[in-house]
């Protein structure tokens, strides 16, 4: 029988910003069985939380963190909070050095709370993601990411942000790189689609502060996509559309408050426009 090809959908830190948060992305998630590869970023800010966790991790606030995931996991009945939070805090006494794995440790905690809610799997993303020492993708990446994902069928959450360099030590991809991670899987995978569910309708034609014009657009091209990132516009990290390019994989830009909005698809196959 021919194997569907999955739906990677990654959710950024509003999507995982608190308790009620997290209850729309498992919705969501429940609503299209094709979403199997969930990618997660670590929660961010929102009108509840002025900070963003992995600034928190950054500036070595480890109380603020373990405080945000007691609530958030225990409003959501995550059984397993203490015995993580007590991991990751052994960890990260540890490597305490390292910003790089201080950080990477909110996306690790996020994945794991969002595989024991849903029964999916969790697969490190230290397991499947290289990183050069100059920040690029190191190819042997899409290998792993294969071998571990090709024969399985269920669920899997993957943390955002982070892999191994080269060294083996933990490296994060520049701030908003849990976006990259995405895209790397979907290529692994041949996704379907790619969604990447954050907390605006789409790609705006203008911004929206200084534009009273400006609307949603449907679909952009890739190369006006990576253009309108690189000069600022917030939704999607600029690097993390090269690892689709020329894929054909759509990459769907949707809002987990709106899903009454269909979003902005990226073209990122030039010759197939439609
Ligand atoms: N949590 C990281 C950040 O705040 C990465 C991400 O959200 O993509 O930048």
């Amino acid at each position: 029988m021919k194997k569907c090809k999955p739906i990677v959908a990654k959710f950024g830190g509003s999507s995982m910003a608190d308790a009620e948060s997290v209850r729309q992305v498992i919705e969501i998630i429940k609503l299209n069985p094709d979403r199997r590869i969930i990618v997660v970023s670590a929660p961010g800010k929102n009108s509840n939380y002025p900070e963003k966790i992995t600034d928190q991790l950054l500036s070595g606030n480890w109380a603020e963190v373990e405080n945000r995931f007691l609530k958030e996991g225990q409003e959501l009945g995550w059984r397993n909070v203490n015995a993580c939070l007590k991991q990751a805090f052994l960890d990260f006494s540890y490597y305490f050095d390292s910003s790089d794995w201080r950080a990477s440790r909110g996306e690790w905690l996020s994945a794991k709370m969002l595989a024991d809610l849903i029964g999916a799997k969790f697969i490190d993303a230290a397991d499947l993601i290289r990183i050069n020492l100059d920040g690029s993708v190191n190819e042997a990446s899409y290998e792993l990411i294969r071998q571990a994902v090709d024969n399985f069928n269920g669920k899997i959450v993957i943390p955002g942000f982070y892999g191994l360099d080269t060294n083996g030590k933990i490296k994060t991809f520049p701030r908003g790189g849990s976006d990259i991670t995405g895209a790397i899987i979907a290529r692994s995978v041949n996704a379907k689609v790619y969604e990447n569910w954050t907390d605006v309708d789409g790609v705006m034609t203008h911004d929206p502060r200084f534009h009273r014009e400006a609307r949603t657009l449907e679909k952009i091209l890739v190369d006006h996509m990576i253009k309108m990132a690189r000069d600022g516009a917030q939704v999607l990290h600029p690097d993390s559309l090269t690892p689709v390019m020329n894929t054909g994989i759509p990459v769907v830009v949707r809002n987990t408050f709106n899903l009454g909005s269909r979003g902005t698809v990226v073209i990122t196959d030039q010759k197939v426009q439609n």
